[in-house]
């Protein structure tokens, strides 16, 4: 077969790259540990387990309506009013298999040939892929540590041209960690309110995953709730990334696009894993809280333990679970092995096949000179790793 040529341009993530890598050597007997899949390492509780059950006893094994059960939208629109202060129609919310399809139904039903994404680095690795894969051009607007990889007003104002159909943003942000204040996108939306070809879809999946006040940007900016896609799920804050629910929250014209591309090629999510989504939604929330203290803890002693270093320089991460340190002081330098380091990427397969430590180069996220670690992982594992690391950082010369 011919590959298509927009799947060519499609990269093998980075991410399951170290992660085959990791697993050779496994398989050779070395001991890795792992701080590369963004995943909570905690059990989806059980209250959610039961509420599948339930849903599959009853019978609710069938299709569902595609956009979504009810009882899930309404639980969804009932949690929105709850922590954002906002409660959309039923009609403007469309469930699909976890956030990544909700992504990729948007730009389905929305790019032409040509239109451009704006991203901002360090992304998710899968947003140029998935904007790629739909047609449009992902444009990437690079961001440092000094602005806390969050984009400027003026850097967006630059940035906009007529072939732009989206900006992109991700707060709380995998892989840096980032959140946008309230100011931020206040300032942000001054610069959109003038370009109103240009839709907002915001990634906040990390909502729950927060040390400082989550804003959601359709709370902030309700006038443009028009142009505004807010896309959310459970994977992340209820432990459910296996059950694959996710939602996008935008106008109607949108959602009823969203629903055609659903209806048609990407299909509805799973029964029982809309019951369990909306037991969770409507079930205690007080683990969210307790599990946002949990990572901050882990948060702090990685960092600690990484700036400790001297070789990697740890910026400070407002929410997820990831850190995204420099590791440009290691370039240059030689290992007690004698491996030379020139860039992130050969500093994570190094610190790999050196000390078993397997993270993901920053290159993935569109920001060499970086690279991820994920601190959803035992402390055990997470002190262990870090002091690995630093016996890496330590053997430079
Ligand atoms: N958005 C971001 C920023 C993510 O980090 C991830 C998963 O890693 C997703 C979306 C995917 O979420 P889901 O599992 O709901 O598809």
């Amino acid at each position: 077969f011919r590959r298509s040529t927009r799947i060519d341009a499609v990269e093998l993530s980075e991410i399951l790259k170290i992660s085959e890598l990791a697993e050779a050597l496994k398989r050779v007997g070395r001991d890795i540990i792992t701080l590369g899949t963004g995943e909570p390492d905690f059990p989806t509780p059980p209250h959610v387990i039961e509420a599948a059950h339930q849903a599959a006893r009853r019978g609710e094994t069938v299709y569902t309506l595609t956009a979504g059960t009810i009882e899930l939208r309404e639980a969804i629109a009932d949690g929105c009013q709850r922590e954002n202060g906002y409660r959309p129609e039923i009609g403007e919310i469309i469930v699909s298999t976890g956030a990544k399809q909700v992504l990729y139904n948007a730009f389905a039903a929305t790019l032409d040939p040509g239109d451009e994404v704006l991203i901002v680095a360090p992304y998710w690795t899968s947003y140029p892929d998935i904007v790629t894969v739909c047609g449009g051009k992902p444009v990437v607007l690079p961001t440092t540590a000094e602005t806390g990889f969050r984009i400027t007003p003026d850097q967006l104002r630059a940035a906009i041209r007529p072939k732009t159909r989206w900006l992109l943003l991700n707060s709380p942000s995998n892989p840096s960690g980032s959140v946008y204040s309230e100011t931020d996108f206040a300032a942000l939306a001054d610069v959109l309110r003038v370009a109103p070809q240009v839709g907002i879809m915001v990634d906040e999946i990390y909502q729950h995953i927060s040390y400082v006040p989550f804003r959601s940007f359709r709370a902030v900016a309700p006038d443009l709730a028009d142009h505004t896609l807010i896309v959310n799920g459970v994977s992340k804050s209820y432990a459910m990334t296996g059950w694959r629910i996710g939602w996008g929250i935008g106008p109607k014209r949108l959602a009823s696009a969203m629903l055609a591309v659903q209806s048609q090629i990407t299909s509805g999510a799973s029964s029982v894993s809309q019951a369990a989504a909306a037991a969770a939604l409507n079930g205690d929330q007080q683990m969210l809280a307790e599990r946002a203290d949990d990572f901050r803890e882990r948060r702090d002693m990685l960092a600690a333990a990484l700036n400790a270093t001297g070789v990697l320089d740890c910026p400070s991460a407002d929410g997820a679970f990831y850190l995204f340190p420099g590791c440009a002081a290691a370039f240059g330098r030689t290992t007690a092995q004698g491996r030379k380091i020139d860039n992130d990427a050969d500093f994570c397969e190094v610190l790999l096949e050196e000390q078993g430590v397997a993270l993901v180069p920053g290159r993935a996220f569109g920001t060499p000179g970086h690279v991820r670690l994920s601190y959803a992982y035992s402390r055990a594992s997470l002190h262990e790793a870090a002091t690995r690391i630093a016996r890496f950082c330590a053997s430079m010369t």
